[in-house]
């Protein structure tokens, strides 16, 4: 029997999610009813919720027959925020475009830093070759906090471009060409190693501030940091104060506490500050339809669902 499924997103990609939903579906051999509009389908019908908080369902009152609620998003902090039905497992998106985005971003940054490229393309005309020996990949330690989907991959696409990849992660893991470590003392070594650190990290009741005055102090001189998960997770009022003092060489950050970062905020117009905005990854249509259909396919074999955010922990 066809799985009831209702498209809660921005109204402006229902198109796009219709064709690739019925696509995937259609490919995977997955029966589904599909409906773009919630004003179109009786709310107790609807099995499964593909959803997003910037979508048109604010009250899940009214959707008392749900198997699951399907995050459009990775990062469910707001989602959690929400008067959500206790025993409706939410699942959060994980998929080969977000996954690949993010690679190409963070591998991107780490390579602007690792071969110090602002320096040459600021260089000003000198009648002398500024010449050296630039380390080597190998002999760069870059440090990724968060080994999870995001983190594990951008670690091991570092690892593979030849840098020494420390990460860090709350369980432990096995990721190819990654030492992998977990606890408290292992973080602050992290920390105190990496010369580029990468945040992959959710924002959760324990990883607020977690990059905290005393962790950037012990960040190497000259270290570069790449913030690509969320803006909590780092005390801005101790970076501002560890860039201003030179002791970091750059922060790139694609994530802030409040967003769109505000025209006047500071970190605009920082010489050692690269802003992006909330572009590192994004939740792409084709490839996001096609992990929403394996859900709902592995639901229909009778097998569990994968990423179910764990409510207690936040992620
Ligand atoms: P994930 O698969 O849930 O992985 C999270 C990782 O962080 C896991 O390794 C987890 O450890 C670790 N972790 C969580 N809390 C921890 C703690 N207190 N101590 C130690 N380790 C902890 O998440 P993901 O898919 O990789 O995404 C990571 C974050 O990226 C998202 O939450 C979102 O905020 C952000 N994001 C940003 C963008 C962007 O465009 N900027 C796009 C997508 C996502 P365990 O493995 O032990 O659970």
């Amino acid at each position: 029997m066809a799985s009831v499924a209702l498209f809660a997103g921005r109204d402006d990609q229902r198109e796009v999610y219709r064709t690739h939903l019925t696509g995937s579906a259609a490919a995977a051999g997955v029966e589904i009813e599909l409906h773009m509009d919630p004003a179109e389908v009786d709310p107790a019908t609807v099995e499964f919720l593909i959803y997003a908080p910037n979508g048109p369902v604010q009250d899940f009152t009214p959707y008392t027959g749900l198997t699951a609620i399907l995050s459009l998003w990775a990062g469910v902090e707001k989602i959690l925020t929400l008067d959500l039905p206790a025993d409706v497992p939410l699942v959060r998106m994980v998929d080969e475009g977000m996954t690949l985005g993010m690679m190409d971003y963070v591998t991107g940054h780490v390579l602007r830093h690792h071969l110090d490229i602002d320096r040459h393309i600021d260089a000003t005309p000198t009648e002398e070759w500024e010449t050296g020996e630039p380390p080597l990949a190998r002999e760069r330690t870059v440090g990724v906090l968060g080994l999870g989907a995001l983190g594990g991959a951008c670690a091991q696409r570092l690892a593979l471009n030849g840098f020494r990849v420390i990460g860090w992660s709350g369980s432990p893991k096995d990721v190819p060409g990654v030492e992998c470590r977990t606890g408290e003392a292992a973080l602050d070594e992290t920390i105190a190693e990496a010369e580029i650190l990468v945040l992959l990290l959710p924002w959760t009741p324990d990883t607020y501030h977690i990059l905290n005055a005393r962790r950037i102090a012990l960040m190497p001189i000259d270290a570069c940091l790449i913030n690509a998960a969320r803006g909590q997770l780092i005390d801005h009022e101790a970076l501002h104060e560890a860039l201003h003092s030179e002791l970091l060489r750059h922060a790139t950050m694609d994530v802030f506490e409040v967003e769109p970062l505000p025209p006047d905020d500071p970190y605009w117009t920082h010489p050692r500050v690269t802003v992006t905005p909330h572009i590192a990854s994004v939740t792409r249509p084709e490839t996001a339809a096609r992990a929403l259909i394996a859900q709902i396919a592995r639901h229909q074999r009778g097998e569990p669902f994968e990423h179910v955010v764990d409510r207690a922990r936040g992620y």
